[in-house]
């Protein structure tokens, strides 16, 4: 070995020391009596935990509709003996496991809501190869039976943490976080947000910014016979669709890359006149807060540009504003610390791979947002979200929920 190299490696292993030293998560900490009691409870009870999950599945739970779930996991959080139960005017359900004082307070979020709609067919199908089908099964109904398994694991061993540990159902994730900045704005600050979604092994410690923009030209319409030189809302939206896709992006391999689309058009009710009202969509989205902003003012100014060419009245409505949480090298000071380092050593313990990324759409965008140690960690293995053919791996929930167990004790402190 070369002086060089043995340098190299002796900073790696140092860099290595320093990093674990971040964790609040020891391999020693899961062979403790009540915590190997808590992670057998999820190995016994994985049955009934895989039926529960399957039940949940089928309780429709479309945006702003979660009542029906809501009240199945109400009634089940009712069973564990000490949670303080609540729920806010918004619907998100929240239970409060006290600790026994004098460590942090840690939020765990998992969203009740779904994409699909109330009359969606949700009959689970269980396959041979050991997965589930069906909408909303992986996003986020397996966070959701984690969650609650992951309080009875905790009751049944008699697990005491100094922090409280309290658990968030929340509303209208798919809506822009609305449940989750709803619960943020009307509780006190915790010490840590940790949101449980996306695939096992994700740990995403920044938040991906996501504009949802209508853009909307009007102007008073006119027959057709009379359309000539007359002020024409589809005209302007057509140019501004065209010189929107003029704005300049970061190379799609760019450490910071950023998107736009125009995902919806409509306007107008008759084939014979101008339409008094032309509209369309855009879905702007980086992590980057500055190139947020940046790309959506040039994308306004071009469609302001091309109102004003046709004469007509521009304006702009937003459907969702979610905040992006800032570029790799602002949010490298998170990589060395507890909330990404537990996670990341958890999932080494529970034998997972571990993605630590800058990104993420999750409830923990908007602890990330609002200044508070967040990361969004994965449920289970699957695919397809949003969409009919979305599935989930049934082995995989287990790791899920032992991660969810493990990352929650290490970070709240075991008494
Ligand atoms: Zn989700």
């Amino acid at each position: 070995m070369t002086r060089r190299a043995l340098l190299l490696v002796t900073v790696l292993c140092l860099a290595a020391e320093a990093t674990s030293a971040q964790s609040k998560f020891l391999p020693a900490m899961a062979e403790r009596a009540d915590i190997k009691q808590a992670l057998a409870y999820l190995d016994t009870h994985f049955d009934t935990q895989v039926a529960e999950w399957i039940t949940l599945t089928e309780i429709p739970a479309l945006s702003t509709h979660e009542q029906q779930r809501a009240a199945y996991i109400t009634a089940e959080l009712k069973k564990i003996p000490g949670l303080r139960i609540s729920t806010d005017a918004i619907g998100n359900v929240t239970a409060k496991r006290p600790g026994t004082g004098g460590g942090p307070a840690i939020v765990l979020a998992a969203h009740m809501d779904t994409v699909h709609p109330m009359d969606a067919n949700l009959k689970v199908k269980r396959e041979a190869d050991g997965t589930l089908h069906a909408p909303g099964v992986f996003d986020n109904t397996a966070s959701v039976a984690n969650a609650l398994q992951t309080l009875r694991a905790l009751d049944a061993a008699k697990v005491q943490t100094k922090g409280d540990l309290i658990f968030v159902f929340t509303v209208q994730e798919e809506l822009g976080l609305k449940g989750m900045y709803y619960w943020i704005d009307h509780n006190p600050a915790p010490a840590m947000v940790v949101a449980s979604d996306g695939a096992l092994g994700d740990v995403s410690y920044g938040a991906l910014g996501i504009y949802w923009s209508k853009m909307k030209f009007t102007a008073p319409g006119a027959h057709t016979m009379n359309s000539r030189n007359q002020p024409h809302p589809a005209r302007a939206a057509a140019q501004c669709i065209t010189d929107i896709y003029t704005v300049p992006l970061p190379p799609a391999n760019a450490a910071v890359p950023a998107v736009y689309n125009v995902g919806m058009m409509g306007g107008g009710t008759v084939v014979n006149a101008i339409a008094p009202e032309n509209w369309f969509t855009v879905d702007l989205r980086t992590i980057d807060p500055v190139l947020l902003k940046d790309i959506d003012a040039q994308i306004v100014a071009k469609c302001q540009a091309a109102a004003t060419a046709q004469g007509v009245t521009f304006t702009r409505e937003y459907i969702q504003q979610s905040e992006a949480g800032g570029r790799p090298e602002a949010l490298a000071g998170r990589l060395t610390q507890p909330i990404v380092m537990t996670p990341v050593d958890v999932l080494k313990y529970v034998g997972a791979q571990s993605s630590p990324n800058p990104s993420g759409s999750t409830d923990a965008n908007v602890g990330v947002v609002r200044g508070i140690p967040s990361v969004a960690i994965g449920r289970s293995r699957g695919g397809n979200q949003h969409s009919l053919s979305e599935w989930a791996d049934v082995a995989s929930e287990k790791v899920g929920a032992k991660q969810m167990l493990l990352v929650l004790i290490s970070l709240a402190e075991l008494k």
